[in-house]
């Protein structure tokens, strides 16, 4: 009975020290946003510790950080980022706290689309996306890379060189998680282009279109429901609907970090299906597969 409640309190221990996931001693890693952690986490495993500064259910067009993560910076080893559009505003500051903490581009490399907006042909109103960016040529650049699973094999490189690049003595686990990693895109790659096989040159209607390079690496068209990043207005939300049934939409993709409730207005209209999906899910492989699997059914 004895040995019974030790093994029982050992498993307890187990849990909690797995429930962390990483050793005391694990260098302290920043990313922008909750995939990039997902990422990170398949070449590091428990080697690193993570940590995300724009947490579940903020935006990374507009996120400001918390004084308790500027601290939390000054003892981290790496910062990863990825484009989004805080950073523009502060990763000078974040240098400015840790000036030891190397600046890691998760994006470099990578050519980003035009950002995908009805409206962004009207020099008036500038994308939110580029508020906090007054070059002219990033203006209309569509920031989410994440979505598109050869644009991550890219990201996931530069995380690994950078990783090798900090804890040299882990070289060939990284190097052998990030095989395995590569992998498992290439076959996910492979998966989502076959069940959308048939399906291509379809639209989908999104309420900020986040799903660019997806749509655009399997053939899909996004149809942006925001206008300057907010709810469309009357009069617009009534065009959207002609333009939803002129371009045969069946599902409309809201998620949860912006509001649904032109989105419902919309599918409701035309008869079609609202689908929450987000696309700064920790979940990232499972996440990209529903969000397949969501198409694949209602465009048919
Ligand atoms: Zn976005």
């Amino acid at each position: 009975m004895r040995c019974m409640r030790a093994i029982v309190c050992f498993a307890f221990l187990f849990f909690l020290a797995s429930g962390t996931g990483t050793a005391d001693d694990a260098p302290r890693v920043f990313v922008s946003i909750v995939p990039q952690q997902y990422i990170v986490h398949q070449i590091a495993k428990e080697r690193v510790a993570v940590e995300v500064m724009v947490p579940p259910g903020a935006s990374p067009h507009t996120y400001e950080p918390k004084p308790a993560q500027m601290v939390g910076l000054s003892t981290a080893r790496l910062y990863f980022s990825v484009g989004v559009a805080f950073e523009k505003a502060w990763l000078p500051r974040f240098t400015a706290t840790n000036p030891q903490m190397k600046v890691v581009a998760m994006d470099q490399g990578i050519e980003k689309m035009a950002m995908d907006d009805h409206d962004h042909d009207d020099d008036h109103h500038p994308h939110p996306h580029a508020q906090m960016q007054p070059d002219p040529h990033d203006e209309a650049l569509d920031p989410h890379i994440w979505l598109a699973p050869p644009l991550v094999k890219n990201m996931a490189r530069h995380a690994l060189e950078a990783l090798v690049a900090e804890a040299p003595a882990h070289a060939a686990a990284f190097q052998s998680n990030y095989e395995d990693f590569v992998r498992r895109l290439d076959q996910l790659h492979d998966r989502i282009g076959q069940m959308l096989a048939d399906r291509q040159g379809m639209r989908f209607m999104v309420f900020h279109p986040s799903w660019g390079y997806f749509a655009h690496t399997y053939g899909l068209v996004q149809m942006p429901i925001e206008v300057d990043g907010k709810e469309p207005k009357p009069d617009q939300l009534r065009q959207l609907i002609l333009e939803a049934r002129a371009s045969d939409i069946k599902v409309v993709f809201v998620q949860p970090q912006f509001s649904a409730r032109s989105a419902r207005m919309i599918a409701d209209a035309i008869d079609g299906e609202v689908v929450l999906a987000d696309p700064l899910a920790y979940e990232w492989e499972t996440n990209l597969l529903e969000q397949a699997a969501a198409l694949q059914k209602a465009l048919r």
